[in-house]
């Protein structure tokens, strides 16, 4: 049995980047951007009035109160009629270009206009309530990196650079195939002894987070003709995932099926808890995982295994979920754990005081999903630990945010 380490090593090594496709813009938040993104021109591209106002040349030598003559009215989106001699002054709009001859505007409710003219009792620093040209991008400048999710940031500084279009990586389509005789779907009528397939419906959310577009390819019968079958309408996905019979059982048929498929086993089982039994090779440059029947051990699984390499497949230059060192509270009570394998508990996580701290830790069994619908977070309890005493610390990967969402703005 090969230890998480290496599995995952093995997994990366064998993962290359999708192809990109062309997106609108509109269509490119949450996805991976593919390129580097420069500058065409500068932003803003000219000396701009910050404040509506009165525009002019600070002068060096002046008096206060100042009075100068007003030759000029610039609105947004208009061009100034002419250049300022000194004494004189054009009134501006937020926005408006800023006169030849003018480096300095004073905001209209620090003046008084009178007829023709203009007088301030106090001159504002020079260069005051403008905005200058490529203040805020230089033409030519780096401004976006591929392997980045565009946000709603990154969409509003295309569109600020004139861009209309975006290469993207393509999303991995990835097959998803429930095995078992007693599984059934969400809508059959109940019968004695069957088990809805939660599976596909969990992973299925999991492939969509993770930025991928799940393919459903239903439930398999425990028969080595009927999965091959089934696995069969995978040919034309990115990556296959497939729950259940990779255990031990007399009818756990996946591994036989994946060698006859023409998959090359990379491994199988690794020392982790849950999640023992998962297996993964290659078919082709399609990665095949064989995820393990119980619900909580293929959820993890996929987010040890799963979603790291979906993210290499669209590109990203960061693979992992964010962890932090959390502190157990007193009175979580104590974690044992069995050395020799690494062992992922469920748990509660808040956000306390400038701290993560696990206010609880759920029911361990690889079965009970419920645990996994309380928590947020996992604890990662290394191999060679034998747990964590209450008020410990222990590492923890945070897969949801909700919980730790503000009760209040914090303003
Ligand atoms: P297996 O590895 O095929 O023996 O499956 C282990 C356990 O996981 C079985 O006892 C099933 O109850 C459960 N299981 C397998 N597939 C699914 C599924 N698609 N949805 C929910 N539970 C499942
Ligand atoms: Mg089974």
């Amino acid at each position: 049995m090969i230890s998480i380490h290496e599995a995952i090593e093995l997994i990366l090594d064998k993962i290359h980047p999708l192809p990109t496709e062309i997106v609108l813009l509109g269509d490119a938040v949450g996805r991976v951007l593919r390129m580097d993104v420069d500058a065409r021109r500068d932003i803003p591209p000219q000396d701009n009035s910050a404040m509506d106002g009165y525009a002019f040349a600070y002068p060096e030598d002046a008096q206060e109160p100042l009075t100068l003559e007003v030759i000029d009215f610039i609105a947004a989106g208009h061009r100034p009629s002419q250049g300022l001699q000194p004494g004189e002054a054009a009134k501006i709009m937020t926005g408006a270009p800023v006169p030849d001859g003018a480096d300095t505007v004073i905001p209209v409710e620090d003046t008084e206009a009178e007829g023709i003219t203009v007088t301030f009792q106090r001159i504002p620093k020079k260069g005051a309530n403008i905005r200058l040209a490529g203040e805020d991008v230089k033409e030519g400048e780096a401004v976006m990196s591929p392997g980045v999710k565009i946000r709603p940031t990154e969409a509003g500084m295309f569109a600020a650079l004139g861009r209309s279009v975006v290469s993207v990586s393509q999303r991995p389509r990835v097959a998803i195939l429930s095995t078992g005789d007693e599984i059934v779907e969400i809508d059959e009528a109940y019968a004695q002894g069957k088990i809805v397939n939660s599976n596909a419906y969990g992973l299925a959310a999991q492939v969509t987070q993770a930025g991928g577009v799940p393919v459903m390819l239903g439930i398999g019968r425990d028969s080595p003709e009927a999965l091959y079958e089934i696995l069969e309408s995978a040919r034309l996905c990115d990556m296959v995932l497939t729950t259940g019979g990779v255990s031990m059982g007399d009818r756990d048929f996946m591994l036989e099926v994946f060698e006859k498929w023409g998959v090359k086993r990379e491994f199988w089982k690794v020392s982790m808890k849950p999640g023992k039994p998962v297996a993964f090779g290659m078919k082709g440059r399609k990665p095949v995982f064989g995820l393990p029947g119980n619900p909580v051990s293929a959820m993890v699984a996929f987010e040890q295994f799963v979603r790291p390499a979906l993210r290499k497949m669209l590109g990203f230059e960061r693979l992992f979920r964010p962890v932090f060192t959390a502190t157990l509270a007193p009175d979580a009570g104590a974690v044992r754990a069995k050395v020799g394998r690494t062992e992922f508990v469920r748990c509660s996580v808040e956000y306390d005081g400038g701290q993560f701290k696990i206010v609880s830790v759920k029911k361990r069994g690889s079965g009970i999903l419920s645990t996994l619908v309380e928590a947020n977070g996992l604890m990662i309890i290394p191999a060679a630990s034998e747990g964590v005493e209450p008020g410990g610390e222990v590492k923890v990967q945070l897969y949801d945010y909700e919980l730790i969402e503000g009760a209040d703005p914090g303003w």
